[in-house]
C-alpha cells in the first residue's frame, strides 16, 4: 500500500525515465496527482525530461519539473517505469540526494537500485502497478485519466500479450471514472502529425527484411531527421509498424543520436526474447519490446544485432 510506501516522507519526488513514454508520463502524474490531493500535509514535485505535445492533455503535466533545483534534498525519491539509474537521466541527482528511495516497474531487466523495490516483470505497465497502490474510493478523474494513458500506451491499445485480465479490470475501473477513453486513445496514441507520417513511409520505403524474412530493420539518420523536421519523440511507433510485416518475427527500429550513435528498438511479434538481446549490448526492457544505444555504423550495428537475434530465435525454436 502507499501509506507504507510513503511512511513520514514529507517532501516528495517522482521522476521516470529519458525520453518519458506514455507509461512512464501516466504513472508518474498519477502518482503525482494522488498524493497532492490525499496528502494534502506533504509537498510532492515531479520530474521528468520535455514530454511528447500529445500528453499534454492530462492537465498536471504543467507542473512537471525539468531541472533539479541545487541543494534539493527530498525525504523520498520514488522512481517508476525505470529499470536501471542510467536510464533516470537528470533525476539521477534525486536519487544520489534523497534520504530514502523506491522504484515501481514492471522491466523484467530491472536492477533494483533504490531501497524498496517493487517490480512486476509481468505486470501491462507500471501504471497498472500504481493503480494497484492506491485506495479505489479516493481516485479522481484526473488521476484516472493519467493510468488509463499509461496503460493504452504500453498494451498497445489492450493488444499486447503483457494486457491480462488484471489489465482490463483496471481499465474497466478508470472508465468508472468518467475517463474518455477513445479521446486518450485517438489524441495521444493513434494521431500523428503530417511529418510523423513522413517519417514513418520513409523508414518503412527504406526497411530491408532478412534472415528469410523472420527479421526487418530500418534506420533514420540524424540528416534525415533534420530534413523532415522531426525529432526523436516524432519516432514513436516506427517499430511497432515493422513490426506487423507479415512473416516477421523481430523488427528493428534506429536513429541516430549522434554521429554512429544509435538508438534502438526492438520488438518481437511471438516468444523471442529481445530483452535478452537488449541486454547483451547493455539495454534492457521487456520479452517483445526493449531498447538500447549502439555505436558503430548502421551496417555494424545490424550486423553485431543480427548474431544476438539469430541466438535468440534459435533458442526459442529449441524450447
Ligand atoms: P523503446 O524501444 O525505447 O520504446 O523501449 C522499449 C522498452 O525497453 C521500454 O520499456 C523501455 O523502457 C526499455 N528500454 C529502452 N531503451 C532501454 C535502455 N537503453 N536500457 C534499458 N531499457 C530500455
Ligand atoms: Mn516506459
Ligand atoms: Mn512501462
Amino acid at each position: 500500500m502507499l501509506n507504507n510506501i510513503l511512511g513520514e516522507a514529507f517532501r516528495i519526488a517522482i521522476g521516470g525515465h529519458v525520453r518519458p513514454d506514455g507509461d512512464c508520463v501516466g504513472s508518474c502524474m498519477g502518482l503525482y496527482q494522488y498524493i497532492k490531493e490525499n496528502y494534502k500535509d506533504r509537498r510532492v514535485d515531479v520530474y521528468l525530461e520535455e514530454i511528447p505535445e500529445a500528453y499534454r492533455c492530462i492537465e498536471a503535466t504543467k507542473d512537471i519539473k525539468h531541472e533539479v533545483p541545487e541543494n534539493t534534498k527530498y525525504d523520498l525519491f520514488i522512481c517508476l517505469d525505470c529499470g536501471d539509474k542510467d536510464r533516470l537521466g537528470f533525476s539521477a541527482l534525486l536519487l544520489d540526494q534523497a534520504v530514502r528511495t523506491c522504484c515501481i516497474d514492471h522491466h523484467i531487466s530491472n536492477t533494483e537500485f533504490t531501497d524498496y523495490n517493487y517490480i512486476v516483470p509481468d505486470a501491462s505497465s507500471t501504471s497498472e502497478l500504481i493503480y494497484n497502490l492506491l485506495d479505489e474510493e479516493k481516485i479522481t478523474l484526473g488521476v484516472a485519466e493519467a493510468l488509463y494513458l499509461g496503460i493504452v500506451h504500453d498494451t498497445g491499445v489492450f493488444q499486447y500479450s503483457c494486457a491480462g485480465p488484471s489489465t482490463f479490470l483496471t481499465a474497466a475501473k478508470l472508465l468508472e471514472k468518467g475517463v474518455d477513453a477513445p479521446r486518450i486513445i485517438q489524441d495521444t496514441y493513434y494521431e500523428k502529425t503530417y511529418a510523423q507520417n513522413q517519417i514513418l513511409g520513409r523508414a518503412l520505403l527504406e526497411s530491408i527484411l532478412f534472415m528469410e524474412g523472420r527479421c526487418i530493420a530500418s534506420y533514420i539518420t540524424k540528416n534525415t531527421m533534420d530534413f523532415y523536421g522531426v525529432d526523436p519523440k516524432d519516432l514513436d511507433g516506427v517499430v511497432s509498424q515493422l513490426r506487423v510485416t507479415k512473416g516477421v518475427e523481430v523488427a528493428i527500429f534506429m536513429y541516430e543520436l549522434e554521429t554512429n550513435l544509435y538508438k534502438v528498438s526492438l520488438r518481437s511479434k511471438y516468444d523471442v526474447d529481445v530483452s535478452k538481446v537488449a541486454q547483451y549490448f547493455g539495454g534492457g526492457g521487456h520479452k517483445k519490446a526493449a531498447g538500447l544505444t549502439m555505436t558503430g555504423t548502421p551496417h555494424d550495428v545490424l550486423c553485431n544485432l543480427a548474431r544476438q537475434i539469430e541466438l535468440q530465435i534459435e533458442t526459442t525454436l529449441d524450447k
